[in-house]
């Protein structure tokens, strides 16, 4: 394993993991330079174009099987894109891709871009970690910190990445974060007990939560409410459409319903046997992939043709 996988998979370590982690165990991060300024339109009206993602010819590969082939898409900042398609197509693996979260598969690369406020995050000397704290990810399955409690759950890739805080600015962090993630009514008088004590749905909001707190600038979700019920998967839907106002959020979701309710784009991703490689068939706005597409294999698709 090279250096560099081995900062790849302590970081996946962190959220996949179900076990605490000592400080100790993970390098300091060198940072991704900061956004590339906004442009102004035509006009004189500033676009603030921060945080949008620009992914061009991206091949995806796990040692020497392609699994994904030359997708190029934009993604807009501060909106939510839908990543939709049958099992097997790659939707998980792009996902993961533009985190480098990917990488924790021995012998997993990519060929091409995934460009952010002008830095090319598999550029040479890019650090995995700092991708991954600007670029957080929320997983399928709530994945909290099972012996920690609520209030370090929320602060747990905080402490790993940065430097040490106060106590009250600590404090301020998790009540934010909890806020942000429209959990903090619920559990402000129990912040000390286990995060392990809360329901699935809160569960998901925590790991929301501390993704937050790491200050990112694009949350990635991969099937987010496909372990939850219907009321806590409402309850993530409306989060996920006040979070869009700050943060670019990039879901995968089987849910067809649930693409069309929440996300202002969304790219069909197929595949055309078993072990060929997925591809982006077609994506556009929401609205007109699921009224209108321009391909056939779409239509089929959102009309439950097949999938
Ligand atoms: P989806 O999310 O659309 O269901 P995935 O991204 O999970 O699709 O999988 C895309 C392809 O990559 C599949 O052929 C799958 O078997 C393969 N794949 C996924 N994870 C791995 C892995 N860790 N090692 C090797 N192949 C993998």
């Amino acid at each position: 394993m090279s250096s560099n996988n081995h900062l790849v998979a302590t970081a996946s370590a962190l959220e996949e993991s179900t076990a605490p982690r000592s400080e100790a165990s993970v390098t300091e991060p060198v940072d991704i330079p900061a956004p590339a300024p906004s442009e102004t339109a035509a006009g004189g009206v500033a676009v603030d174009t921060r945080n949008g993602i620009e992914v061009t010819d991206l091949d995806i590969y796990y040692s020497k099987f392609l699994a994904v082939e030359g997708v190029s898409m934009t993604i807009n900042p501060r909106s939510i894109t839908a990543l939709i398609g049958p099992s097997g197509c790659g939707k998980s693996t792009f996902l993961r891709s533009l985190n480098r979260m990917h990488e924790v598969i021995d012998g997993a690369y990519v060929r091409g871009s995934v460009v952010i406020n002008g830095n090319d995050l598999y550029g040479p000397g890019v650090d995995p970690v700092a991708v991954r704290r600007k670029i957080g990810m929320v997983f399928q399955r709530p994945n909290p910190f099972p012996t920690m409690s609520i209030f370090d759950n929320v602060i747990a890739g905080h402490k790993l990445n940065s430097k040490r805080m106060k106590r009250s600015e600590t404090e301020d962090l998790v009540e934010k974060s909890l806020k942000s993630a429209n959990l903090w009514k619920e559990v402000k008088d129990r912040l000390d007990k286990p995060g392990s004590g809360l329901s699935g749905g809160q569960q998901q909001r925590l790991c929301i939560a501390r993704a937050i707190a790491t200050s990112p600038d694009v949350l990635l979700m991969d099937e987010p409410c496909s372990a939850l019920d219907p009321i806590s998967t409402l309850a993530i839907e409306e989060l996920m459409l006040e979070l869009k106002n700050d943060y670019t959020i990039v879901i995968v979701t089987h849910n067809m319903q649930q693409a069309a309710r929440v996300s202002n784009r969304t790219g069909f991703f197929s595949i055309a046997g078993t072990g060929k490689p997925g591809n982006l068939i077609e994506m556009n706005s929401t609205e007109k992939i699921f009224s209108n597409p321009t391909q056939q294999e779409t239509q089929d698709y959102v009309t439950g043709r097949f999938g």
